[in-house]
């Protein structure tokens, strides 16, 4: 189908759930009534994407306390209680950050449960996310290999035997999220290419990779005002990921600074171009929805164009990420009507 809907993959949590509107909330239960309460806000997650007419759903990472530590922490050799505050991204914001104090290894399963829960509670097209190996070395203090690269390679061997459980359990694409990769051009060029390949290459179900300018919090607002007039970060690594296995990129597009012209860069992928933005509480029409996408076919062939938002909206309202989801399902359509 033409332009295909997805999301970037969370979605906000309930307020009985967790605190809402933050990045890394608490728990509001513990034990069984936690894992019960993740399963209720699944079927929330599913039935709103459904609702919306998204054709590509996620679990809207409600089991995980974030991206990054829902993955990271639950490895070997990684200590969660170990935690040093430190800059992220190049300094863009400060984070507690997690240690590596050991061989990186994934002993057990880590996503497969709740998984196995959203693959049974929707017939829908199944997407899981998981952060890609540059980032998740970036979000962690390393005691342990002394080199980002040999790290990330240690990562990514462990996301990869994550991820063929997960397409065992009935996946149907896999995303991962590195917005890293939009801060460090010169190691995507030495090795993080390398590592998403690693994570990638013949996983035998649909691979993205999502590559953003971040969540719409204060600290990547006031980043995003200071790149100028015309962001030319996409400029950069899009041409790396070209000739990376991964069969889709995502990226943002609606309400930025993106010059429109890198979806030139691509080679032959297929592209998920964000056409929500979620650095701003605004609805999106579907006229804006379908004007986006009308901006994307003056570069890419309708069969490579799928949509999706910008970024997560974990952080964000509940009502005012359902409605989004709502005008990105109703703008695509829009689209398909008129194309
Ligand atoms: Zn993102």
């Amino acid at each position: 189908m033409r332009f295909s809907t997805t999301i970037a993959g969370s979605l906000p949590k309930p307020d009985w759930l967790a605190d809402p509107e933050t990045l890394w909330p608490s728990w509001h239960l513990g034990g069984d009534a936690l894992h019960g309460a993740q399963a209720d806000a699944t079927r929330i997650a599913l039935f709103e994407q459904q609702r919306a007419r998204i054709d590509v759903v996620t679990d809207g990472e409600q089991s995980r306390r974030h991206f990054v530590h829902g993955f990271a922490c639950a490895l070997d050799g990684v200590d969660a209680t170990k935690v040093e505050r430190r800059g992220i991204r190049a300094d863009r914001y400060e984070a507690d950050c997690p240690t590596i104090v050991g061989p990186v290894r994934r002993a057990a399963a880590i996503h497969a449960g709740e998984i196995r829960f959203a693959r049974s509670a929707t017939s829908q097209r199944l997407k899981v996310t998981l952060p890609g190996p540059m980032t998740i070395v970036d979000t962690l203090v390393d005691h342990h290999y002394g080199s980002r690269a040999k790290a990330a390679l240690a990562f990514a061997h462990a996301l990869r035997a994550e991820i063929e459980e997960l397409v065992a359990i009935g996946v149907d694409v896999v995303q991962i999220d590195e917005p890293a990769f939009n801060v460090y051009f010169d190691e995507v060029d030495a090795w993080g290419i390398d590592a998403l390949d690693t994570v990638v290459d013949g996983v035998g179900c649909e691979t993205v990779v999502h590559v953003c300018y971040g969540y719409g919090v204060p600290a990547n607002v006031a980043w995003k005002a200071s790149l100028g007039g015309a962001w030319d970060q996409y400029a950069r690594l899009f041409p790396m990921l070209a000739r990376s296995g991964v069969h889709t990129v995502s990226m943002e597009l609606a309400g930025s600074r993106v010059p429109p012209p890198v979806l030139d860069l691509l080679g032959e992928k297929n592209v998920a171009i964000g056409v929500i933005d979620v650095a701003t509480n605004d609805i999106e029409t579907a006229e804006d929805v379908c004007a986006t996408i009308e901006l994307a076919r003056r570069y890419l062939p309708d069969e490579r164009i799928h949509c999706s938002t910008n970024c997560g909206m974990a952080p964000m309202p509940r009502e005012v990420a359902y409605a989004k989801l709502r005008a990105l399902g109703a703008g695509a359509a829009l689209a398909r009507e008129r194309a």
